[in-house]
């Protein structure tokens, strides 16, 4: 369970995803917090506006629905204006079966249950693109091409994978929105989470014998169960090194190949980095923080 982006993590993780971003006044306050929780996050909800020139609208909202509909509005140039950063009117109540895909990222996104006792407004991210939704007004490729990078911005900030992704149908059966193929939009999320774009993380490469560079592969999460049981083994070395290369190595000697204390206080760094606070960053990996970390196969 992450906490929530601040305003200039947003912004900033935004900007490093490629976006050009404007900021609607007052954005940086504009939230329903005082109604409702907001955070933990789990996940990110792609909506379209269902009408034109929507950005006043998703900003203040409307008598029956206050204001911020979402957390970014995103124009047919491409255009991501900042709205909201808080609770946000954007999701309502979901599926539990359609949340928990979300949250554990599982592959297949189940069709929502119609009983909803989920408050996704306090869980997750919204982002509203401007379209008709009436299957021919077109999503234009700077629009559309925005849409991947605001998403996968958020699950990079946060370690999540682009199963953290979902449209608005697909977590309750009251909507209809977006009017694209999320199979399609959560393949295009992959894509751009992987290889990452960020300095000092991109993907290395190594020379095989003959000369010709291969892509390093990453070592898949082994189990919570795995370092419970003081584990001694080149991953224990290879994560150990991922954590110090992120400044968040507590060791004195090592790392590796034997799992201590000090790895366990390590990784906790490494949870709090990636937004994790409380049992979440109790030093025991997880499958999002080790997605994240990126561990070369031993
Ligand atoms: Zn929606």
């Amino acid at each position: 369970m992450a906490t929530p982006m601040t305003a200039d993590q947003f912004v900033k993780a935004l900007e490093a995803e490629g976006l050009t971003i404007s900021e609607h006044a007052g954005w940086r306050t504009h939230n329903r917090n005082g109604v409702g929780a907001w955070g933990p996050v789990n996940g990110v909800v792609i909506h379209h506006t269902a009408g034109s020139n929507s950005l006043e609208l998703v900003y203040a909202g409307r008598s029956d629905l206050p204001g911020p509909l979402c957390h970014s509005h995103l124009a047919k140039n491409g255009t991501v204006t900042m709205v909201g950063n808080g609770r946000a009117n954007h999701a309502g109540s979901f599926a539990a079966n359609a949340f928990n895909a979300m949250v554990t990222e599982s592959s297949t996104h189940p069709r929502p249950d119609s009983a909803e006792p989920v408050d996704a407004n306090s869980r997750t991210y919204g982002l509203e693109i401007e379209n008709l939704g009436n299957g021919t007004d077109p999503y234009p490729a700077a629009q559309y091409d925005a849409a991947v990078r605001w998403a996968a911005a958020v699950c990079r900030f946060h370690g999540w994978s682009a199963d953290s992704v979902i449209g608005h149908a697909e977590g309750t059966r009251r909507k209809v929105d977006p009017s694209f193929s999320m199979s399609t939009f959560r393949a295009d999320v992959a894509k751009r989470l992987k290889p990452p774009t960020t300095p000092g993380t991109a993907t290395k490469t190594t020379s095989t014998s003959t000369g010709k560079p291969k892509p390093v592969q990453y070592a898949p999460f082994p189990g919570a169960a795995y370092f419970k049981k003081n584990p001694r083994s080149a991953l224990i070395t290879a994560m150990g090194r991922r954590l110090v290369a992120e400044g968040c190595g507590k060791y004195k000697s090592g790392p590796g190949p034997q799992w201590t204390e000090v790895d366990r206080l390590s990784y906790a760094a490494w949870q709090r980095k990636r937004g994790f606070s409380g049992t979440s960053a109790d030093g025991w990996p997880g499958a999002q923080t080790w997605a994240a970390l990126r561990v070369p196969k031993a």
